[in-house]
């Protein structure tokens, strides 16, 4: 064979597949992220702590820890705060939906990843799924390990999140909650182990699809309003109404109640026994609460289940709210948006159903 063309062929095999290389990175989804801080940024001071301090790296040092990652999708970064989730407010919330949309609005990004502590990521998922009208995929990550534990699952969760992020599939499903291989609707998944990674589970209904090493694989779809089928709006908005959780327990006073009100809830979530109860005195103040203008919601403590309407409580007599499937966490969420629109617990009580 002539010489040349011996040593051409290999390298003109090499420049091939570079092109093809540099073809699909220009072709990558683009997904942007951003870090808010958690457990998935925290740092031990020393291998042999036990204890770690949440959203201690920055969101370029998270990203750069994935192998492969530029592999999946072109990653840009974002640091918004950077705070363990329990601490996680109103300002922080509209603050995130407005930066969210901001990016989504971009033309030149295709999804957005959330890094977020586990604590309240129930909460913010659920916020966001609620008030982000981009139909662009967005998914939330955390890790129940910190970064420099001994088999840390941020890396894994960081870039099986990209992965869903990346999948046009994604879109229009409201927020998506990706841990330990699986992924979950923002409405649905709740937090269930306090320190194991298998801690993220949509308890009713199972959850949206599986996540493996890059692999994406869809179950159900989504059948309540998220995004721009919702009529929230967090755009005009600088602050949240107040509305505060009590939870029900046997001997329940009334008392609580009263303080919240007194401290200026504007509605109150009540995490009850069962199907939503709570003893007689709570539920003579509750009635009376309502009547003034504050809007009652009965959840439930319990982890599985409905709060049905009218059953053992009679909603339409004392003008309450059934919750159904949120829990209490989640109802605080949807009153908080519901209240910015309106005080009418039938208007309140659809949107229970509704989203
Ligand atoms: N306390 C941490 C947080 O929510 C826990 C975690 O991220 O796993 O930020």
């Amino acid at each position: 064979m002539n010489p040349i063309r011996k040593f051409a062929a290999p390298a003109l095999a090499l420049l091939a597949a570079l092109s093809v290389n540099i073809a699909t990175a220009a072709d990558l989804p683009r997904i942007h992220v951003i870090a808010t801080g958690g457990t998935i940024a925290g740092a031990q001071a020393s291998a042999q702590d036990y204890g770690y301090k949440s959203g201690a790296y920055d969101v370029d040092t998270l990203i750069n820890a994935v192998p492969n990652l530029g592999k999946l999708a072109s990653i840009s970064g974002e640091q918004v705060v950077n705070i363990g989730s329990q601490d996680m407010n109103d300002d922080v919330w509209l603050q995130l939906a407005k930066a969210l949309s901001a990016t989504l609005a971009k033309d030149d990004v295709d999804g957005a990843l959330i890094m977020h502590g586990t604590d309240t990521l129930e909460e913010t998922s659920y916020f966001l799924s609620l008030v982000t009208k981009s139909p662009k995929p967005v998914v939330m990550v955390g890790s129940m390990r910190p970064a420099t534990a001994i088999s840390a699952d941020g890396p894994g969760n960081i870039y099986n999140g990209v992965a869903v992020a990346a999948d046009p599939k994604a879109s229009g499903r409201g927020t998506l909650v990706s841990l330990n291989d699986e992924f979950h609707y923002a409405r649905n998944v709740v937090k269930t182990n306090t320190t194991s990674v298998q801690t993220f589970e949509s308890i009713n209904r199972g959850p949206a699809g599986l996540a493996h090493t890059g692999t994406v694989e869809w179950f159900e779809p989504m059948d309540k309003k998220v995004g721009a089928q919702t009529e929230f709006s967090v755009e005009s908005l600088d602050k949240l109404p107040r509305v505060d959780i009590i939870y029900a327990h046997a001997n329940m006073s009334a008392d609580l109640i009263e303080a919240a009100v007194k401290n200026g809830a504007k509605g109150i979530v009540v995490a009850g026994v069962g199907d939503g109860n709570m003893t007689s005195p709570a539920l003579e103040t509750l009635k009376k609460i309502a009547a003034s203008g504050v809007v009652v919601v009965r959840s439930t403590r319990l982890p599985q289940g409905l709060v049905l309407r009218n059953n053992e409580v009679n909603d339409d007599e004392m003008g309450f709210v059934a919750s159904g499937e949120l829990n209490p966490a989640k109802s605080r969420v949807l009153l908080q948006l519901a209240l910015t629109l309106t005080s009418d617990p039938g208007r309140i009580q659809a949107m229970f159903y509704d989203y």
